[in-house]
């Protein structure tokens, strides 16, 4: 391998980079991006940098330039096509490759209707942070539509700058499909305790005042109607309802792209041999479940990157991605934590109960084996727990755990 093209100059793609030299790949390395900035880090965009606590700067990955990566930047500059050989770019350029590593991340879903106002936002990019922040800036009320991770901590960063928030969401309780109800309904718990108004089960009909008149004025505001007839105005909102994956530039690999790239478990895309797939856009094959979930988690794309870059550069592959995947979450004053794979489960036990929030521990199985736990801001417990999800613990041996842990 030769000349090795990452597309997607985000936390995947640079981390990519940054493990193929650490390798000790000499080769030729080209990094391609469609934002103009070198890449950053996505997690303060929906936290510290939304709240305006953290200079944009401090979300630069990999401080002090690149000039030590040797590694030949594409920035503003979008793939827009690919064969077995090259990449395309949006400027006629063409890209020839031994290997290629697609980080391209995914796209903000959008709801049916959902219209271009200057106060309706999504959240992907510093560009979408910076105008969610110039609206939270000037506006007395938000609406977020959709109880996500994202939608949570854009409610939560909102509220600490003493904006009334009101949050709607389709499902019987936050995260009700993936934690389960009664972890849900304690996530909804963490927005009301601070003063956000949540209403779950309900169903968006449409956007109102989205004619070109109100759309121009940018003090307008945003109003939704819902199912039930009530309609609901903010001075802005966020819509965090899910991603999507923007595969078309891809179509020329002639595999599937809908649900994320198909990998192996070292990255390989399959029906290729020499393109690989990172981060959120990747889906690879699970090494011990065998099924093949897309995880858009930050440390997932670490791991990935690590695993491709031993690959390319012909080394023994002694990284692993994914065993126990991770993720966090800070609202408010809380970090949530989970550990494993919560979509697996068929039972949910609460295995520390404080009787607050803070401190609250969850279990998830699947035929009697541990494959999660969620903490709400306890980092100790979790810790404990993080070995036993990654051997499948029995309930028992988590049960005694959980007591051993209470008495101390
Ligand atoms: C607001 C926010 C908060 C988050 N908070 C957390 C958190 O608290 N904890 C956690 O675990 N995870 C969090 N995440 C998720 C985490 O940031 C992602 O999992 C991670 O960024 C994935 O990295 P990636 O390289 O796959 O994608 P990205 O970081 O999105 O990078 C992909 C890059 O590719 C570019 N690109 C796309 N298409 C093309 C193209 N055709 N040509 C060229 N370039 C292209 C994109 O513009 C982007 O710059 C958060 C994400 C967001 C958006």
């Amino acid at each position: 391998m030769e000349h090795v093209v990452v597309v997607g100059a985000g936390l995947g793609g640079l981390r990519t980079v940054e493990f193929l030299r650490a390798e000790g790949f000499s080769g030729r390395i080209i990094l391609v991006g469609d934002e103009p900035h070198e890449p950053y880090d996505r997690p303060p965009l929906s936290k510290q940098i939304l709240a305006g606590q953290w200079p944009e700067e401090r979300a630069v990955l990999h401080r002090g330039g690149l000039a030590d990566l040797d590694v030949s930047l594409h920035l503003g500059a979008s793939a827009v096509g690919v064969d077995r050989a090259a990449v395309e770019l949006n400027d006629g350029t063409r890209l020839r490759y031994d290997a290629l590593v697609v980080a391209t991340g995914v796209r903000p879903r959008r709801l049916p209707g959902q219209p271009d106002h200057p106060e309706l936002h999504v959240l992907r990019t510093l560009k979408d942070c910076r105008g969610l922040r110039d609206s939270i800036s000037r506006a007395r009320s938000l609406l977020v539509v959709g109880a996500g991770f994202i939608g949570a901590e854009v409610a939560a960063t909102a509220r600490m700058a003493g904006l009334q928030v009101t949050m709607l969401e389709a499902l019987p309780a936050p995260f009700a499909r993936v934690l389960g109800e009664q972890m849900g309904q304690l996530c909804a718990r963490l927005q009301t305790d601070n003063g956000v108004t949540v209403r779950c089960g309900v169903r968006l009909e449409g956007f109102l005042d989205t004619s070109p008149g109100m759309s121009r004025n940018s003090n307008g505001g945003i109003a939704v109607r819902l199912a039930d007839g009530s309609i609901v105005r903010a001075d802005c909102g966020v819509v965090g309802v899910g991603t999507v994956v923007d595969g078309g530039w891809l179509a020329g690999l002639e595999v599937p792209t809908e649900g994320g790239l198909l990998c192996d478990a070292t990255g390989v895309v399959e029906g290729t041999g020499n393109v690989y797939a990172v981060g959120d856009v990747a889906a690879w094959r699970h090494p011990t479940v065998g099924d093949r979930p897309r995880i858009e988690h930050w440390t997932s794309a670490t791991e990935q990157a690590a695993v491709v870059a031993q690959r390319i550069a012909g080394k023994q592959v002694t990284r692993h991605a994914d065993v126990v995947p991770y993720f966090w979450s800070d609202q408010y004053e809380l970090t949530l934590q989970l550990v494993g794979r919560c979509d697996l489960a068929t039972s949910v036990e609460v295995l520390h109960d404080p009787g607050v929030i803070r401190g609250t521990v969850a279990g998830y199985f699947a035929n009697g084996a541990l494959v999660a736990v969620l903490a709400f801001h306890a980092p100790r417990l979790l810790n404990r727990y993080r070995k036993l999800v990654a051997t499948g613990a029995s309930e028992h041996e988590v049960r005694s755990t959980a007591a051993e842990l209470a008495s101390r």
